[in-house]
């Protein structure tokens, strides 16, 4: 059988704990791996003074699929300073941010729920163009849509949502406030969509989306939206099935993929050996599926449902598993 190239890059805090719990997990699979590891975030610029080293790009460019943990972005400006995920996402363009949201047999997991956020993950406001005027007084930053990244990732949802059994597709915008920006890129979606005409699609107001996601979400099956509302509603639906313990994504592109937890490098926990790795262990299930292993993936996904129901857990769901011994549990549920 393929020995699959993976870089692994564990980046900041907690991505340390999880990336190697995820490489566990992988390695139990009977599948074959050889693994390239690569630096890069906070901690890596603060050694060599850049968060994406040239020698990473090439290490996920040449390998069949990326595994990240998770990467610290100061709040305060840092001279020189980008962050490492928003930098591979918008450099190796990979415009499908897919985040996953389905119920997991754990605590406050809302049953039903089988949805995923399309984010579309190279421009909107995160082409970060800030600046600021009158000694700090006024800020102003850009947000850019075009109808090339729109169609794009227009078509991409319109196409998951085809290959679904409720073949649904919501796009969530606010083009009743910005018409140029968000209706461009809602009417260029709309579009795309109208070439699946077995796909029901509709628009949605971004923030009656959010309204119906928690009241409702088991209505939805896949949305789209721009950066920033996908950012924030893709944690609002990690939250409806279990929290960033267990929300999985993949970053694609024509080319390279990125599969990372939704979770940054959580400080507060960081170094206690207590983070969840299931989020990480599931961006890895994303990862299978894309390199077209599914039934690996499905074991997997299986086994991390089976230890996720009957423990040991992490305190995040409110047992006291360590990290290693949740993926040793997988591993052996394996
Ligand atoms: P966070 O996701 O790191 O943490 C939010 C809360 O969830 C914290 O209380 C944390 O302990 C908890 N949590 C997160 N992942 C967990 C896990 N696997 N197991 C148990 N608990 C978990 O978000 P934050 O605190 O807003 O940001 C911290 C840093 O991470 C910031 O520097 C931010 O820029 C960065 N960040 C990076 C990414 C990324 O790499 N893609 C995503 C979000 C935030
Ligand atoms: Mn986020």
């Amino acid at each position: 059988s393929k020995t699959y190239r993976i870089c692994l890059i564990e980046g900041d805090g907690i991505g340390h704990e999880v990336i190697p719990a995820a490489r566990l997990v992988l390695e139990a699979t009977g599948l074959k791996f050889e693994f390239v590891e690569a630096q890069a975030g906070w901690e890596t610029f603060e050694r060599i003074g850049t968060s994406v080293p040239e020698a990473t790009l090439e290490a996920v460019t040449h390998t069949d699929a990326t595994l990240f943990g998770a990467a610290t972005s100061p709040t305060k400006k840092v001279p020189g300073f980008f962050g490492a995920i928003r930098y591979m996402r918008r450099k190796l363009d990979l415009f499908a941010n897919v985040r996953p949201a389905k119920h997991h047999p754990v605590p406050g997991s809302r049953p039903g729920v089988d949805l995923i956020v399309v984010r579309e993950n190279t421009e909107g406001l995160y082409v970060e163009q800030e600046r600021s005027y009158l000694e700090g007084e006024i800020a102003i930053a850009d947000t850019v849509i075009t109808r090339k990244a729109s169609a794009r990732i227009g078509e991409y949802a319109a196409r998951l949502a085809a290959s679904r059994p409720r073949k649904q597709l919501h796009v969530a915008h606010k083009a009743n406030v910005l018409p140029m920006t968000q209706g461009l890129f809602m009417n260029t979606v709309l579009a795309e969509a109208a070439r699946f005409p077995e796909v029901k699609t509709q628009d949605i107001i971004i923030d009656n989306c959010a309204m119906q996601l928690v009241r409702n979400p088991e209505r939805f099956d896949v949305i789209v939206t721009t950066n920033l509302f996908g950012d924030i509603i893709s944690d609002l639906t990690a939250g409806l099935v279990g929290g960033l313990g267990i929300a999985a994504s993949g970053n694609i592109g024509i080319k390279h993929a990125v599969f990372e937890p939704v979770h940054g490098s959580a400080p507060d926990i960081a170094g206690k050996g207590i983070a969840n790795p299931a989020a990480t262990i599931l961006s890895g299930v994303m990862m299978l599926d894309h390199l077209g292993e599914h039934e690996t993936a499905r074991r997997v996904e299986a086994a991390v449902d089976k230890v996720l129901q009957e423990g040991p857990r992490t305190p995040d769901l409110g047992g006291n598993a360590t990290t290693l011994q949740f993926a040793e549990a997988v591993a052996r549920a394996l």
